[in-house]
C-alpha cells in the first residue's frame, strides 16, 4: 500500500517523540512492504519563528495532500503572553479545521506492566481496553448565542448546546465502524433525562444502530458513565459522546493508563478518494518545556499514535497490532523512560524508540 504521511514535529519534546514515532513508522513500512512517502512541515512555535504564523499556508497545503498527519506537540513558554493568533496552539485549531476532523478517539489501555501506576485497584483496572470517541466540532463549545451580557445582579453568561442530526449520525457511524473491528459493543453517553440535545442524540443513535446488527448498543447517562469508568472500566469497548462530555470523561479515562506520556490520540474525518480516512494523530501530552532537549521524554504516546494511524486511516490492523504488541513488550522489559519509574537506570527517548523497533522484529 502507498502511505502518504505528513510529519509535524512541532515544539519542545514534540520533535523528540516524533523522531522515534517516525523511526517506528519507517520500520513497520519496511517490514510489511509498504511504500511510505513522508513530507515534513512547520506547526506551532517553530512555525511562528520561521514564517510569522503558527499554521503556514505551506503546511496547510501539505496537510490537504497527505493521507494522514502525525503531529508531536506545540507550545513554547516564550509565547505564553502573545495574542491568540500568534500563539503556537492556534496552529492546532487551524490544522483540525483544515482537515475537517470531527471525531476524537482516545484509546485507553491498562498495560499490565503499568498497573501499579494506576490510581485504581489492580483487579478493577486490569484488562481495561476501550476507545472513547468524542464529537469534536459541535455542541456547547461552538453553539450560539454565547457571551456575557448585562451588569450587576443581572449580569448573565450564556452558552448554547446544539446538535444537528447529521453531526450525531456521522460520529455514531464512526463508533459502530470502530466497534466492528473490536469487541462489537458501543456505549452511547448522554443526559437524555434532562437535555433535549441528548434526547435527539439518543434517538439518532438508536436509528443508526440497525445498520450494524453485529454490534451491541447500550446507553448510559453521563453521570452514571463517570462512575462506571471508575467502578468497572472493563465493561467498555467503544464509548461515544458529545463534545463537552467527551472532553471531561476522556481525561477521566486517561488517568487509568498511568502516565500522560503513554497516551495516543486520533482525530478522524471523512474518507478520502484514496479510501484512507483523513486523520490527525498525536500524543495527548504537550511540549513539556521542563524536560525538552534532554532525550528523556516518553515516546510511547507518539508511537501509539502511529499504531492508531495504521488502524484508523489505513485499516492495516496487523501493522497496528505489531506496534501495540511491541509497546507492551518494551513495557514488560522495563526499558522505559523516567516518568514510568523503572527499577533500573531509565532509558532515553531514543533507546525506547529503538527498543520498540527491535520488538517488532
Ligand atoms: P505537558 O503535557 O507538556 O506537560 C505536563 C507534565 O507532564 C510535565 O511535567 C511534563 O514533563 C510531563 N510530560 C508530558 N509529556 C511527557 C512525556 N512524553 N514523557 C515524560 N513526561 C511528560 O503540559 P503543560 O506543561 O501543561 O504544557 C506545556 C506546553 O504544551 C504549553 O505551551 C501547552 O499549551 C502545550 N500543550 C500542547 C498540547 C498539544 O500540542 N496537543 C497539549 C497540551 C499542552
Amino acid at each position: 500500500m502507498e502511505l502518504n504521511v505528513l510529519i509535524l514535529p512541532g515544539d519542545g519534546i514534540g520533535t523528540e517523540v516524533t523522531r522515534e514515532a517516525v523511526r517506528v513508522l519507517q520500520h513497520v513500512a519496511r517490514k510489511f512492504r509498504h511504500k511510505l512517502n513522508l513530507s515534513e512541515g512547520l506547526l506551532g512555535g517553530i512555525a511562528i519563528h520561521k514564517t510569522g504564523t503558527p499554521f503556514p499556508q505551506a503546511t496547510e497545503k501539505l496537510a490537504t495532500a497527505a493521507d494522514a498527519t502525525l503531529m508531536g506537540a506545540v507550545g513554547l513558554p516564550e509565547f505564553d503572553n502573545a495574542p491568540p493568533d500568534k500563539r503556537p496552539e492556534r496552529g492546532l485549531l487551524g490544522i483540525r479545521k483544515t482537515l475537517g476532523v470531527y471525531a476524537n478517539l482516545r484509546p485507553v489501555r491498562a498495560y499490565r506492566a503499568l498497573i501499579e501506576s494506576s490510581p485504581l485497584k489492580n483487579h478493577l483496572v486490569e484488562g481495561t481496553d476501550m476507545i472513547i470517541v468524542r464529537e469534536l466540532t459541535g455542541g456547547i463549545y461552538y453553539g450560539t448565542p454565547r457571551g456575557i451580557t448585562g451588569s450587576g445582579p443581572e449580569e448573565r453568561g450564556t452558552n448554547t448546546m446544539t446538535y444537528t442530526r447529521a453531526e450525531i449520525e456521522r460520529v455514531t457511524r464512526m463508533a459502530f465502524e470502530l466497534a466492528r473491528n473490536r469487541r462489537k459493543k458501543v456505549t452511547s453517553v448522554d443526559k437524555s433525562n434532562v437535555l433535549e440535545t441528548s434526547q435527539l442524540w439518543r434517538k439518532v443513535v438508536i436509528e443508526v444502530a440497525p445498520a450494524y446488527p453485529d454490534v451491541a448498543l447500550d446507553h448510559l447517562l453521563v453521570d452514571n458513565c463517570a462512575m462506571q469508568l471508575i467502578l468497572n472500566p472493563k465493561r467498555f469497548d467503544v464509548v461515544v459522546m458529545e463534545n463537552m462530555f467527551g472532553d471531561i470523561l476522556s481525561d477521566e479515562g486517561a488517568v487509568l493508563a498511568g502516565s500522560i506520556g503513554m497516551l495516543p490520540s486520533a482525530s478522524i474525518g471523512d474518507r478520502k478518494p484514496s479510501g484512507a480516512w483523513v486523520g490527525l494523530y498525536e500524543p495527548v501530552h504537550g511540549s513539556a518545556p521542563d524536560i525538552a532537549g534532554q532525550n528523556k521524554a516518553n515516546p510511547l504516546g507518539a508511537i501509539g499514535s502511529v499504531a492508531a494511524m495504521f488502524e484508523y486511516s489505513f485499516k492495516l490492523l496487523e501493522e497496528a497490532a505489531a506496534v501495540n504488541q511491541a509497546v507492551e513488550a518494551v513495557l514488560n522489559s522495563g526499558r522505559v523512560t523516567a516518568d514510568l519509574k523503572p527499577k533500573s537506570t531509565p532509558a532515553t527517548t531514543e533507546q525506547v524508540g529503538q527498543a520498540v523497533c527491535e520488538a517488532i522484529g
